[in-house]
C-alpha cells in the first residue's frame, strides 16, 4: 500500500467537502462516547416487515451503531467537531439511510473487546468496527458482509531499527496489539516467542511505540496505514500481510432478516458506486487504488 501526501491532501479536501454537504451543519450529540448525526429529509417511506429490527429502528427514529473512535480512515472521532468519520462510518450511514432516510444515527465507541457483548446485550443495533468475520464470533453474533477485506501487517518506527520484515521477525520482540482482536491471537499463534503487550485500543499501541515501550504494532494493514498517516513520518508499514481479515457488519445472532437486509444493501451500494465513493473519500485518501468490492457471504 503506497501513500502520497498530495493525494492525502486532495482526499482530505474532498472528504471535508463531502462531510460539509452531508451534514449541512446540523449535528447534535457531543456527549462523550457518542455522536449523533441526522439523515436527510425525504418524502419516501420505506416499508419493513412488521416486527423486524428494521421496522423497530424506523419507529424509534434512531439507530445505534458501535464503531471505533480512534482509528483514522475507519472510525475517528474529531475532538474539534465531535464528528465521527471514516469508511465504517460511511458504510453505517448508507445502511441507516436504507432503513429510513430520516433516521438519526448514534455512534457509540466500541473497542475490539466489547463488540460481541454490546450486540448480545442489545446496547447497539449493529457494529461496524473493522470487525473480522470468524466462526468463534459467529457463536455469539451474526455477520452481514464482508464489505472489505484487510490483511494483518506490522507497523515499526520509520528507520525499522529491529529490522522486522515479517511476522516471523516478531519472535523475541516487544509487540503491541489489542485485547479481543484477531490481531493479538494471530501474533500469539504465528510468532509464539513475541513479548506481547495488550491494550484496549490501537492508538494506545501507537503511543507505546512512540515512547519506545514496544518495537512493533500489529493489526490490519488499513488500520496501521491510518496511524502511520497521522504519525508525521515517525512510523512505517512493513507491508508484508500475513492474514486475511474480511470485515463484516455485526448484528444480533439469530436475526436472519436483518442479515439479509444488510447484505442486500451492501450489494446495492457495491453496484451503485456508493461503496467506492465511501472508500475513496476515506481510506482512498491515503491508499492509491480502490479495490473491487468483495463477494457477500450469505452463510
Ligand atoms: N479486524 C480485526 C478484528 O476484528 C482487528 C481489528 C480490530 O481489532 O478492530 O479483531
Amino acid at each position: 500500500m503506497h501513500l502520497t501526501r498530495s493525494r492525502w491532501m486532495l482526499g482530505l479536501l474532498l472528504a471535508l467537502a463531502l462531510v460539509a454537504t452531508a451534514c449541512g451543519g446540523d449535528n447534535g450529540g457531543t456527549d462523550v462516547g457518542t455522536d449523533t448525526t441526522q439523515g436527510g429529509d425525504s418524502e419516501e417511506t420505506i416499508e419493513h416487515p412488521a416486527g423486524s429490527a428494521m421496522a423497530e429502528i424506523q419507529d424509534r427514529g434512531i439507530i445505534t451503531v458501535g464503531t471505533k473512535f480512534d482509528q483514522p480512515l475507519f472510525g475517528l472521532k474529531r475532538a474539534t467537531t465531535g464528528e465521527v468519520e471514516g469508511f465504517d462510518v460511511e458504510i453505517a450511514k448508507l445502511i441507516a439511510e436504507a432503513i429510513d432516510p430520516d433516521l438519526e444515527i448514534e455512534f457509540v465507541e466500541t473497542p475490539s473487546a466489547v463488540r460481541e457483548d454490546v450486540l448480545v446485550n442489545g446496547d447497539v443495533d449493529m457494529v461496524v468496527a473493522t470487525y473480522t468475520i470468524n466462526d468463534t464470533r459467529k457463536e455469539r453474533v451474526g455477520f452481514a458482509g464482508p464489505y472489505y477485506v484487510a490483511g494483518q501487517d506490522i507497523m515499526v518506527p520509520a528507520g525499522n531499527p529491529e529490522d522486522i520484515q515479517g511476522v516471523d521477525d516478531l519472535n523475541g520482540k516487544r509487540v503491541c496489539s489489542v485485547q479481543g482482536s484477531t490481531s493479538i491471537e494471530n501474533v500469539r499463534e504465528q510468532a509464539p516467542e513475541a513479548e506481547v503487550t495488550e491494550f484496549g485500543t490501537y492508538s494506545q499501541c501507537a503511543d507505546a511505540m512512540s515512547d519506545g515501550r514496544v518495537d512493533a504494532v500489529s493489526t490490519d494493514n488499513v488500520i496501521l496505514v491510518g496511524l502511520i498517516d497521522q504519525s508525521d513520518g515517525a512510523f512505517k508499514l512493513v507491508d508484508n500481510p500475513f492474514t486475511e481479515e474480511p470485515y463484516g457488519i455485526g448484528v444480533p445472532k439469530d436475526d436472519q432478516a436483518m442479515r439479509d437486509f444488510v447484505n442486500d444493501v451492501l450489494e446495492e451500494i457495491f453496484e451503485s458506486g456508493e461503496w467506492a465513493e465511501a472508500y475513496e473519500s476515506t481510506v482512498g485518501t491515503v491508499a492509491e487504488t480502490t479495490p473491487e468490492p468483495p463477494e457477500i457471504d450469505r452463510y
